[in-house]
């Protein structure tokens, strides 16, 4: 049976995500709320969303699921304004939000009681582009979507939820909402904390010793490269994750003071234990397998996930030298495409870069 589907916010996941249901569900109704006008309008004329609105209760009565796919404060906020709106007795509920505790706790808060199902999600990919004109129908393809069921949530839900998102190509799979905001803190809040700091410091230390930022090389640009985020998203994400973070924070500063030590006493046996045990543990985690490269020239390629599609790119790059290549699959959140390409040089990397854009319609990313 066709379903009607309500999407507010067609930001790039909300546009993705309507772009995704659209190919396995093509019988179903999406509705699209957007503040602004630029968005609804490239959702309508792109065919992601049937129908547009600006006024985000009006089609909220309409629809058999709604997705929230809105900065973490505007999605409570809607929740809250669910809860007194007369929408469709079952009516599924969920979102997209980087964190989970703060959503999900808003919707036990304000829609236990009601005849409606809940269930938070975050889908682990993304990247630098924002807005519905940066939609892109592969953009989940191999990523994790981590649903956080909590008491609103029957088995059914899931279920439901999955068929509607088969079209994403996803891989589902379920945490509990604290356990999610803890380990996405250490794994990838923390890093973002850090990696602007580094940047911070190295500027400032940069206006008395002008020569660091001539310097500034293949570690230091791998250590910052996430500090091109974009700054409102994560604003809200710390805000939203406070203690956890902090203490993550709390733990860092324990052990940046014990490296300190060592350095002081001239602990040598101990730094050089130090040192050894990060690399012994990097190289036998997953991340590190799946292609770590040492400092190179990266390009980064959004190929969908079809046959012959990486040896179609090989085939254009022949005679150009590789240094390496890399899927980057289930966590996609912090990159620029699926394919990540290294070359040793910045002659081989454009060569690449222009063979790449002149014979396929990819985006071609290069950081
Ligand atoms: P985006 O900037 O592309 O879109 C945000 C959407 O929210 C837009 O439609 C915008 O009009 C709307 N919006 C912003 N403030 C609003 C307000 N005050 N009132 C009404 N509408 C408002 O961002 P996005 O990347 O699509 O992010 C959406 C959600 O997905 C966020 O909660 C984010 O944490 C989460 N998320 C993002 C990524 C990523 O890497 N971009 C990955 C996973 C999850």
């Amino acid at each position: 049976m066709a379903k009607t589907v309500y999407i507010a916010g067609l930001g790039l996941i909300g546009a993705s995500m309507a772009l995704g249901i659209k190919r396995d569900h093509p019988d179903y109704e999406i509705l699209g709320y957007n503040r602004s006008q630029a968005s609804r309008d490239i959702a309508l004329k792109e065919g992601m969303i049937d129908r547009a609105t600006d006024d985000f209760a009006s089609f909220a009565p309409l629809a058999d699921i709604i997705i929230l796919s809105l900065p973490i404060k505007q999605t409570v906020a809607f929740i809250k304004e669910l809860a007194n709106l007369d929408l469709k007795e079952g009516v599924i509920i969920s979102d997209a939000g980087s964190t989970k505790s703060a959503i999900v706790d808003a919707a036990e808060q304000y829609l236990a009681g009601k005849p409606v199902r809940f269930v938070g999600a975050h889908p682990m990919a993304g990247s630098h582009k924002t807005g519905a004109a940066s939609a892109d129908v592969n953009l989940f393809e191999n990523a994790y979507y981590i649903f956080t069921p909590s008491s609103l949530t029957g088995q059914d839900t899931l279920e439901e939820m999955k068929d509607l998102l088969s079209g994403l190509h996803a891989r589902f799979i379920e945490i509990d909402a604290k356990e999610h905001d803890r380990v996405t803190s250490q794994i990838s809040h923390f890093p973002h904390i850090l990696a602007s700091s580094l940047m911070e410091q190295t500027v400032v230390y940069a206006q008395e010793h002008e020569m660091a930022r001539r310097f500034a090389a293949g570690g230091f640009r791998d250590m910052t490269r996430i500090a091109e985020s974009e700054p409102g998203m994560w604003t809200s994400i710390l805000l939203s994750n406070r203690e956890t973070i902090l203490d993550r924070i709390a733990d860092f500063k324990e052990r940046l003071d014990e490296v300190g030590q060592a350095i002081s006493k001239g602990d040598e046996e101990r730094i050089w234990n130090f040192f050894n045990q990060a690399r012994e543990q990097r190289q036998a985690m997953e991340i590190h397998k799946r292609g770590g490269v040492d400092s190179s020239y990266d390009l980064y390629v959004d190929v969908p996930d079809e046959e012959d599609v990486i040896l179609r790119i090989l085939e254009l790059l022949r005679g150009t030298s590789l240094v390496n290549i890399h899927i980057n699959e289930e966590n996609r959140e912090d990159i620029h495409g699926i394919l990540q390409i290294s070359f040793k040089n910045a002659q081989d990397l454009e060569r690449a870069e222009h063979l790449i854009t002149e014979n396929t319609d990819y985006t071609v990313v290069i950081k």
